[in-house]
């Protein structure tokens, strides 16, 4: 349970930045993750949008963001091959497009890769290597463990994203980082359901408020709005 206190330290630092900027929390196709994002289209519209001065928050968040969407990826992968199991597969593809999609910008604004040739594992950001091990060493008990982790990862991923769609208005930004957004309301929405039936027991969000987390679970198409902020509100399944 080590990994959970780095997660709160984690999680806590993003949660303090995120104030009252609305997301959307609208979801794509369930079923087929790897439809939500054509990297080909993505690249296409990007393109299309006046080229802008990043600010270093702006700079920070595209680097962090191309290493969490990654930390996802590895952890999915790694938690596949010891469990055999398909939903890991499916998203860590659906991760590997975020990443990606990331990847697009950092090209685009020449700021230099922090993934580069590193392999399943490795990441630049000394945070996201640590939490990376403490993920792994958790989940590697049962798979229980490695779906509450692929819940724990989304929750972050979302909180994550909402904070660095606070710091830009830039269009290109916005656009990368909601579809990533919305990826990660439908690998949420994924994971809680096994780990229930699997468990059962009924989820509660460690990191997102239980305001924030219903609105994702009930979010079933584009226009299922929220924002990330605030806390209580009730928590009916
Ligand atoms: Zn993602
Ligand atoms: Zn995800």
């Amino acid at each position: 349970m080590k990994y959970l206190l780095m997660l709160t330290v984690i999680a806590a630092t993003l949660v303090a930045g995120c104030s009252d900027n609305s997301s959307e929390f609208s979801s794509a196709n369930q079923s087929n993750f790897h439809s939500e994002i054509d990297l080909e289209t993505l690249r296409v519209n990007i393109g299309n949008i006046a080229l802008e001065e990043l600010t270093p928050a702006e700079i920070h968040g595209l680097e962090f963001m191309r290493e969490e969407e990654k930390l996802a990826h590895d952890v999915y992968l790694t938690f596949h091959e010891q469990y055999g199991t398909n939903i890991f597969t499916n998203i860590a593809g659906s991760e590997q497009v975020h990443t990606d999609a990331v990847l697009i910008l950092l090209d685009r604004y020449d700021i230099e890769d922090p993934v580069g040739d590193n392999g399943i594992g490795v990441f630049t950001n000394e945070d996201l290597q640590a939490l990376y091990t403490e993920l792994i060493e958790s989940g590697s008990q049962s798979l229980e463990d490695a779906l509450y982790v692929g819940c724990a990862i989304e929750e972050i991923d979302i909180l994550d994203l909402i904070e660095h769609m606070s710091h830009t208005n830039y269009k290109d930004l916005q656009m990368v980082y909601q579809h990533l957004l919305e990826g990660s309301g439908n690998h949420l929405r994924a994971y809680v359901p096994q780990w229930e039936q699997r468990t059962g027991l009924e989820y509660e969000p460690r990191f997102l408020s239980v305001e924030a987390f219903d609105e994702i679970m009930s979010a079933s198409g584009p226009g299922g709005g929220g924002n990330g902020g605030g806390g209580g509100g009730g928590h009916g399944h």
